[in-house]
């Protein structure tokens, strides 16, 4: 059912809200839950003045005003979903629920950013990228840190807290931070990044809590896949694009592309020593402008193949790490 142009009843109580974000992937969207208190906001959009007038034009299109709004909760901490977090939260007063992970997006200190520039820097030179594509990198990373402006998390969910009637699910891979709400009695899931239809969401290399070493994204995307695929979901409601309608057979797909990319990198790597950026600027000849996306796609699979005994790597004077297959 369609109640406006861009509202749409997605699951029973649940209503689609998409907002524009001007970023490559197209829109996002929110997901309005009415009840009697008032409405549960599912992912608040970047949080532009188009956007904030789009999903307060999706809360009016159901019946309800902003200013009903409750609960706000975020699946995970990237600027098209938690971009307008402060900014709703300033207009509705609602109460803001996220993954405590969230902190390190919603609240970061002098010292945080400077700990988790150290780490990027770090990364970055180990993984072969010249000064130039570093300062990219970089500038491209910071570009979208302050799309997400500070704002307080009201309480902290993890697995199985129970949030506006639906269970939290922890589902990290595309984020540390993800997490999907559940509906156990119609099977829904809310599902933000972790299974979309028509693009495979990337797992972006995160530094973990200490900023000292980073998260083994694709392995922990890998077991949030297999986790999704054991509880007989009937439908996923995505951050962006259609319903998941068959999930198990696009989780399936999901790890099919994983295993895909870890061949395509041992097929590339051959005979020789292979830095992530030789890997990255072969395989994504079209996306160098984009460092930290091919970089996080590459070197998340490569951890992945050095798990799973296919790839070995080593690190030269100057730190910069090398792959070669394993023999
Ligand atoms: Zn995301």
């Amino acid at each position: 059912m369609t109640t406006g142009t861009h509202v749409s009843q997605v699951a029973s109580g649940v209503y689609r809200c998409t907002l524009p974000t001007g970023f490559a992937v197209g829109d996002v969207h929110a997901y309005l839950i009415p009840d009697q208190q008032g409405v549960t906001v599912v992912d608040a959009g970047l949080g532009t003045e188009e956007s904030m007038a789009a999903l307060e034009q999706g809360v009016r299109d159901i019946g309800c005003t902003l200013d009903q709004a409750h609960t706000i909760v975020l699946t995970h901490g990237h600027a098209d979903h938690a971009g307008g977090a402060a900014t709703l939260k300033e207009r509705t007063n609602a109460r803001l629920i996220g993954h405590p992970l969230l902190l390190r997006w919603l609240q970061p200190t002098a010292e945080s950013r400077r700990a988790e520039d150290e780490f990027f820097e770090r990364l970055y030179c180990a993984c072969g990228l010249s000064q130039p594509l570093r300062e990219t990198a970089r500038s491209e990373q910071n570009r979208y840190r302050q799309m997400v402006r500070p704002v307080c998390l009201d309480a902290g969910a993890g697995e199985d807290d129970i949030v506006s009637g639906w269970r939290i699910v922890y589902t990290p891979g595309h984020s540390e931070s993800h997490l999907s709400l559940w509906r156990e009695h119609d099977r829904t899931m809310i599902g933000g990044d972790s299974c979309i239809q028509h693009i495979s969401a990337n797992a972006l290399v995160e530094p973990d809590e200490e900023c000292l070493g980073r998260v083994q994204s694709v392995a922990q995307f890998r077991r949030t896949f297999l986790k999704l695929r054991a509880m007989e979901i009937s439908v996923i409601l995505p951050g962006h694009g259609e319903s998941v309608l068959d999930p198990q057979a696009l989780i399936f797909r999901r790890l099919h592309d994983q295993e895909k990319r870890v061949a395509q990198l041992v097929a590339a790597i051959d005979t020789e020593e292979r830095t992530v950026w030789d890997l990255a600027s072969s395989l994504f000849p079209r996306h160098l402008k984009e460092p930290t996306l091919i970089v996080s796609e590459v070197l998340g699979h490569l951890d992945y193949a050095v798990t799973v005994g296919q790839v070995t790597s080593s690190c030269d004077r100057n730190g910069v790490a090398r792959y070669r297959l394993a023999r």
